[in-house]
């Protein structure tokens, strides 16, 4: 039967199914793995223009475009996907430069430490949009995630979280996520540097249960284990919060933090 939509058999066959909602042909091509504004910087300003990356084997490389991969979604869920990313490109416009915010952000300091709070933004719809990000690093075949791979159990558990609260409509997302009952239950942690610096990208396992993505712009843990979350990640960070926060690391902070994620993961390599 030849429907109007439908693909040559040749090419439907050679095609495996969404890795997303699961009852999908993944036509998609050029799915990014990490939404473009969120690592705007790695190829800004820089000459020549690339940035660094690092593999599990320590080994710096020219990042030349940021990581993009075809036939992992279909292009509903793609659509699904970018109305949660236009959704919080806006926000991290917001959070990069507050005196123009609408929504409202409070900033509070406990022992030097600058923690932002997102007080008008359903903490559902970060999950979402967290949860969306370390999932796609999960599922991912690029060699920049190889080294950042969940269980079965988990990545299917943020699976269903997302397939189940993802929306069409830009409305329907807003509305549906305040109605979100059942987030998975880990500990995430977002630090953004408080000045403009160098870095590189990074996505790996960095120690039993401990994940992180690194751009230049952002460092996002991810903790599947509460016995494993850093003390900082887990006083600052979030896991079913009221509101989500963001850590704020000043210049000293994030050079330590830029050393240590390095050598955790050389480390984690050699005992692994
Ligand atoms: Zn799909």
């Amino acid at each position: 039967m030849a429907g109007i939509n439908k693909l040559p058999d040749i090419l439907e066959n050679s095609m495996e199914n969404c890795k997303l909602c699961k009852e999908r042909i993944a036509d998609k091509l050029n799915s990014h793995i990490i939404p473009k504004f969120m690592c705007k910087r790695l190829f800004e300003n820089t000459n020549p223009r690339h940035s660094v990356q690092i593999s599990k084997d320590g080994i710096q490389t020219k990042l030349q475009d940021i990581p993009k991969e075809d036939h992992i979604l279909c292009s509903w869920c793609e659509k699904r996907l970018e109305k949660l990313e236009t959704y919080f490109a806006r926000v991290f416009v917001e959070v990069n430069s507050l005196q123009n915010a609408k929504r409202k952000y409070k900033l509070e300091i406990i022992e030097n430490q600058e923690i932002l709070h997102c007080e008008e933004i359903n903490p559902s719809l970060f999950y979402l949009f967290f949860y969306s990000l370390i999932w796609r690093s999960s599922v991912s075949k690029n060699i920049l995630f190889d080294t950042f791979k969940f269980n079965e159990a988990i990545e299917e558990e943020i699976r269903i979280f997302l397939n189940n609260n993802l929306k069409e409509l830009h409305s329907d997302l807003l509305e549906h996520s305040k109605k979100i009952e059942s987030v998975p239950n880990y500990y995430l942690c977002l630090v953004k540097p408080k000045n403009k610096t160098r870095g590189i990208f990074s996505a790996y396992n960095f120690s039993q249960n401990s994940y992180a993505i690194y751009t230049v712009d952002y460092a996002l843990f991810f903790y599947t284990n509460e016995d494993d979350c850093l003390l900082a990640h887990k006083t600052y960070g979030n896991s079913r919060n009221e509101t989500f926060r963001i850590f704020i690391g000043n210049d000293e902070s994030w050079k330590k933090l830029n050393n240590l994620v390095v050598e955790n993961m050389l480390n984690y390599k050699n005992v692994r």
